[in-house]
């Protein structure tokens, strides 16, 4: 084997990194590894979400990156894959955080609603949902049945949203209502009068996070809970983008965890006269086809970094790497569940815990079939959804 080749980065990808990129790289990782893996499987077996993980995130200082005048997305990017070494959850709390509702109040929000909400959303400080999805609507949110209505003060809000992340924890709620029949985004704080978030418990993929359901009934509003920017709902899918981006990076990092942990575990375990699993023809075949598909995940959230810092990435562009990169890191947990054997059905192993949790990352955000809906439409010049 060669010496300068590591095994999940065999394009060398990470050398042509800048110092500051390495440098948030390496301090993300050394939480993950210090503080997020020695606990994490024991949280996602109780069902619980390690809450005491947030102060030690919040340090890590990765939000405020998004509010530079000309954020470092490649740099934002490789936080994320170091997050989702440790847990598909906790690179969602920032994606959430800070690609859906950070985005949404910088873009779209009030110079009020900035000043309000964006330093202690990016500190961590206070913790945001996005509230979309509802029971009957996910995939074709243009559908939803919740709405506002203009009352003398503000607006009243009714209606009922499902799967939010974050949100039992949330201090703010970003809610997209129909007000006159266009898409509109309501800041609104969880404590309000008629708010009601009940957590979804019961879940097997995405156990160490908050996921909640909103009922909100008959909730005043100020005027200043409008986003004044965001008046359709292209705004909600702008800020889909911005997550969608994060997990094209994130599931690099739950790909590599799997593979780095089955590599060491294959050249440990021994079968068949005395040779160790990695010396295997058939298992070397499966390692070197994960090998590949993971670096076209890396080159495509590379190249994809480089078009967003340049402010040139386009909505398909986003799609093809968030349906890729979910579907190729799917298989490679998959497959190394698979080279583990029994071993590899334990929490404490990680890999079917990072698998069952991909199995959330292929369907929010757009599941993988909208996505390649998107790509086709790019592809062919013919819609083939409204
Ligand atoms: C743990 C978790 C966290 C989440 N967090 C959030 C959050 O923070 N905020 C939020 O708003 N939502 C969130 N979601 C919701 C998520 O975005 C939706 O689940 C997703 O958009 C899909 O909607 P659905 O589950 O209703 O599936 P459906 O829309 O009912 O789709 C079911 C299946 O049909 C397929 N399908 C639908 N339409 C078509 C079509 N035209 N052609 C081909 N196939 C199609 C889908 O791809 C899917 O496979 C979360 C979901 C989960 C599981």
């Amino acid at each position: 084997m060669s010496e300068t080749l590591h095994p999940t980065d065999l394009y060398q990808l990470d050398a042509s990194l800048t110092e500051s990129q390495r440098a948030i790289a390496a301090r993300v990782r050394a939480f993950v590894d210090g503080e997020v893996l020695p606990c994490i499987a024991e949280y996602h077996d109780r069902e619980e979400v390690p809450r005491h993980l947030l102060p030690g995130l919040a340090r890590l200082n990765i939000l405020p990156i998004l509010l530079d005048e000309k954020p470092d997305y490649i740099a934002y990017g490789l936080a994320m894959r170091e997050l989702e070494r440790g847990s598909s959850t906790l690179r969602s709390v920032f994606s959430v955080q800070g690609g859906l509702v950070l985005h949404a109040i910088n873009k779209f929000g009030s110079n009020e609603q900035r000043a309000r909400w964006l330093q202690p959303l990016a500190t961590l400080d206070s913790l945001a949902c996005f509230a979309l999805t509802e029971p009957h609507f996910g995939s074709n949110p243009s559908g939803m049945e919740t709405r506002a209505e203009k009352t003398a003060g503000g607006y009243r809000i009714n209606g009922h949203k499902r799967w939010a992340t974050n949100g039992t924890a949330a201090e703010v709620a970003l809610v997209w209502a129909k007000l006159d029949e266009r898409v509109c985004g309501f800041l609104i704080e969880t404590n309000r009068p008629g708010m009601d978030m009940r957590p979804i418990k019961g879940k097997i993929s995405f156990r160490t996070s908050e996921t909640a359901e909103l009922i909100l009934n008959n909730v005043e509003l100020p005027e200043t809970a409008l986003l004044p920017g965001a008046r359709s709902l292209g705004g909600a899918m702008s800020c889909l983008n911005q997550a969608r981006y994060s997990i094209a990076w994130g599931t690099i990092g739950a790909a590599q965890a799997c593979l780095d942990e089955t590599i060491s575990y294959l050249k440990e375990r021994f079968q068949f006269d005395n040779k160790p699993l990695a010396s295997h023809q058939l298992i070397q075949h499966k390692l070197a086809w994960m090998a590949a598909d993971l670096t076209t995940m890396q080159l495509m959230a590379l190249r994809l970094g480089e078009l967003k810092c340049a402010g040139q990435e386009q909505p398909a562009q986003v799609s093809l790497a968030k349906m890729h990169n979910c579907r190729k890191a799917i298989e490679i947990a998959r497959t190394c569940r698979e080279l583990l054997g029994a071993h590899g059905i334990l929490t404490a192993n990680h890999v079917m815990r990072r698998m069952v949790d991909l199995e959330t990352v292929l369907t929010y955000e757009g599941t993988e079939h909208i996505h390649t809906l998107i790509v086709g439409s790019e592809l062919t010049g013919i819609k083939a959804f409204s």
